[in-house]
Formats: structure tokens, C-alpha cells, sequence
């Protein structure tokens, strides 16, 4: 870097942008955050983190604020959806972090998010809404559908599934309905049969099944119940749904789910999008990061965690002694498109397999549960300093 560090622009304060704000401040570039909405809310749903995304926390000096906050998981179980049965079980927790060389945790989003806006050095500007983006050989400059406009050396897309940044780098592209939604919520944990024991907790059973988890350490279980629906199409927080629906959509299921699903008092509901993977991320002077570049199903608990890799990479190259600005965007891209096409379309398979009706190709999936972690060690296992440092 010269004598004046690089300003950068970081569009959308999700847990990419502020994540890659965090990392390029630590580097020692100028940054600013922008996001449409007019204020930050407390979000009402968990997120997992896999030991590769806390990996990347960790170097971020971020790992012990995640964890205080976090559920760290002590167990992985797969149950039958009528019966409750458990078909498969493995320890998760000290076994999980030794085998993939971080923890699996489970966190609030409105707390991660509050663990990254404390580590920001500054405020996201809210309700700043980027409608365009205009660039010259020097820089780029920013639009806003308020008739502001900023001028940046970089801009950073981390504008979620949605993205006007992606529109500027690759031209139009529509997100592609999976006519999947899921109901969202979270429970105090009394209210939960189990769930002082509870670990990360598949339901899997007939065209539909449930992911469910602790976070704040323990106090509340989050969950996440998948439905087939091609005519829910709306993805937002704010898409409030009644509690009676969710139960009258998991009829029949187990004790645990029934009674979990009955005792929510605030249920989201979101349509489930995700895009083809991109040929290009970036310009010289702007690129795209986390949902903006690779929106994905959420059936591989991804998203996010690819987001934070993203951020790893991005801070490395555009710090790296003698790279240009559009060098560095490019050589970010290279390392991280095969690895996030990958999981995207990985994400859109798991679905059907978790759905699976009872008989022998259910039995047969439940079988090869044995070798689940040897399966996801790319995915959990994957250390991006690791590729980092195999490029210098
Ligand atoms: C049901 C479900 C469960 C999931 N579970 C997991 C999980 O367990 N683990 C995991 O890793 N991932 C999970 N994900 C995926 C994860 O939520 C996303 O991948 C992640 O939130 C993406 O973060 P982001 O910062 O890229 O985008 P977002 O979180 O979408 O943030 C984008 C930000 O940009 C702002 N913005 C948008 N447009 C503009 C604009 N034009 N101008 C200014 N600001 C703008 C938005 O207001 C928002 O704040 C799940 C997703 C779903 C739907």
C-alpha cells in the first residue's frame, strides 16, 4: 500500500460486509459502510458457523466475543420424522473442533451481528440504498437512490441476494426460485423437550424436514422448518407468518417438533432463492462478496460461512505487496469461484436427499450417514490462509 491507504466502499452491513470491513480495517485501509435499511433491528433467527468460517473469526481476533455468544454443539442426531427416533448420531463439540480445527457453533444472528458492529471502527450509514455505480481508471463512485453519491478506490458488493452491485459487474441475472419456503423461529429452551442435550438436530421425513439448534447458550432453540411451497415468493424479515400454520404444516410429525412449533410466539417466513453461479465477479475497481457473488440454498448451512472465507481472501489480495487493485479483485475471484460454485450447487442436491420418503432410498441415505464427516471435511475442514499461502 502507498502512503494514503485505498478508500473503500462496502455496500451492505449483513455479516459479509461488516465482516469484510473489520478485515480491511485491520489491514489498514479507509473503509465506509452503506446499507438501505433505516435501522438495525435485531434479526429473529440463528445461524451456524463452521469451523471454517470461525477459523477466519479467530484471525480476525473476533473468536472469543462468537463464542461467548454462541452455542457451541455438542452433538450432530438425525431423527425419523414420526417416530423421533434417532437413525444417526455423532459427537460434535471437542471432536468437531479437533477434526476440522474449529468449533461448530450456533449464534443468534442479532448477536453476531452485534459482535461485529462492536469490532467496526464506525457506523454502517444506514439508509443509504445504492442504486448504481459509475467507474473511471481511478475509482469508482457510488450512487444512491437518495441522489448521494461517494467516490471510493474499491467498492465492495456484500449487498445479499439482491445485489444492484452485481447488476453493475455482470449485467442482468435473476435469482432462481427453489418453490421451497421455511419457517423461522426461536423457542425458550423449557419450552423444548430435550433441549438441554440438544446438539445440531436434523427431522428429516416425506417432502419436507426441520433443522433445529441452540443459540445464546442454550437459553432460546432456533429452528428452521423446510416446506415445499411454489407460491410463498417473498424472502424478507420482515414476511411474518401465523404460528398455526407451521404446526398445521408438520401434522403427524414427533412430539419434539409438534410441541416446539406450537410454543413459538413469532414465526418468519421466507421463500428460498438462490442464482447460478457467476462466470465474473469483478471489475477493475469493483467486486461482489458473500450472497451478492453466491447466494445459495441454505441446505449445506453455508452461506454465511463462504461469505467470511470470502472476506479472508479479499483482505489478503488487496493487501498484498505489489498487487494492482484490479489484480488483486482478480486473483480474489479465482480463489474463490470453484469453491463457492461448488457448495451452491451442493446446497441445491441436499434438499431432496433430506426429503426422501420413508423406504429403501431413505434407508440407504441414513446408511451412508457414517461417513458424513469424512464427506463435509472440504467444506468444514477447508482452511482458506492454508490456499492463501500456497499462492504467494
Ligand atoms: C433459512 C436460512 C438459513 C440459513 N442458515 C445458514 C447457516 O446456518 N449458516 C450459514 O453460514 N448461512 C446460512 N444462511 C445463509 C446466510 O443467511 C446468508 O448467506 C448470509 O446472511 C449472507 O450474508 P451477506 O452479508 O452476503 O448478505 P445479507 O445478509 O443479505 O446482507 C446484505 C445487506 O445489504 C443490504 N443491501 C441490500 N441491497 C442494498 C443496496 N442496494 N444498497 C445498500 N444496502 C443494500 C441489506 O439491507 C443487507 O443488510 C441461511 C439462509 C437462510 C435463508
Amino acid at each position: 500500500m502507498g502512503s494514503s491507504p485505498l478508500h473503500i466502499a462496502v455496500i451492505g452491513s449483513g455479516i459479509g460486509g461488516l465482516t469484510a470491513a473489520i478485515a480491511l480495517q485491520a489491514k489498514g485501509f479507509q473503509v465506509d459502510v452503506y446499507d438501505q435499511a433505516s435501522e438495525l433491528s435485531a434479526i429473529g433467527a440463528g445461524i451456524a458457523l463452521g469451523g471454517n468460517g470461525v477459523r477466519v473469526l479467530d484471525e480476525l481476533g473476533l473468536g472469543p466475543a462468537v463464542r461467548a455468544a454462541a452455542s457451541n454443539l455438542p452433538r450432530i442426531q438425525f431423527h425419523h420424522w414420526q417416530s423421533g427416533d434417532i437413525f444417526y448420531e455423532h459427537p460434535m463439540g471437542d471432536w468437531y473442533d479437533e477434526r476440522f480445527g474449529g468449533p461448530f457453533l450456533g449464534i443468534h444472528r442479532g448477536d453476531m451481528h452485534q459482535v461485529l458492529l462492536d469490532a467496526f471502527d464506525g457506523e454502517p450509514q444506514l439508509g443509504r440504498r445504492a442504486a448504481a455505480v459509475h467507474e473511471s481508471p481511478d475509482g469508482a463512485e457510488v450512487e444512491f437512490a437518495d441522489g448521494s453519491k461517494v467516490q471510493a478506490d474499491v467498492v465492495i458488493g456484500a449487498d445479499g441476494l439482491r445485489s444492484v452491485i452485481r447488476h453493475h459487474v455482470t449485467g442482468p441475472d435473476e435469482p432462481v426460485f427453489s418453490a421451497m419456503s421455511c419457517f423461522r423461529g426461536l423457542v425458550p429452551a423449557q419450552k423444548v423437550p430435550g433441549a438441554d442435550t440438544m446438539g445440531l438436530t436434523f427431522m428429516l421425513g416425506p417432502g419436507r424436514h426441520l433443522v433445529i439448534y441452540p443459540v445464546r447458550g442454550g437459553e432460546l432453540i432456533n429452528f428452521v422448518a423446510y416446506v415445499p411451497d411454489p407460491e410463498w415468493t417473498l424472502e424478507s424479515w420482515s414476511s411474518k407468518s401465523e404460528p398455526a400454520e407451521a404446526v398445521a404444516a408438520f401434522d403427524g410429525w414427533n412430539d419434539t417438533v409438534v410441541s416446539m412449533l406450537s410454543n413459538v410466539e413469532e414465526v418468519g417466513r421466507w421463500a428460498l432463492y438462490d442464482r447460478e453461479p457467476l462466470r465474473k465477479w469483478s471489475t477493475e475497481r469493483v467486486t461482489l462478496l458473500g450472497d451478492a457473488a453466491h447466494p445459495m440454498l441454505p441446505h449445506a448451512g453455508q452461506g454465511s460461512n463462504q461469505a467470511i472465507e470470502d472476506v479472508a481472501a479479499l483482505a489478503h489480495y488487496l493487501s498484498a505487496d505489489g498487487l494492482a487493485t484490479a489484480e488483486a479483485l482478480q486473483k480474489y475471484e479465482q480463489l474463490r469461484k470453484a469453491r463457492t460454485r461448488q457448495i451452491q450447487m451442493g446446497s441445491r442436491g441436499n434438499a431432496a436427499c433430506f426429503q426422501l420418503p420413508d423406504g429403501p432410498p431413505a434407508d440407504e441415505r441414513n446408511a451412508r450417514l457414517v461417513s458424513l464427516a469424512d464427506n463435509v471435511a472440504w467444506i468444514h475442514g477447508y482452511n482458506v490462509y492454508a490456499d492463501l499461502q500456497e499462492e504467494k
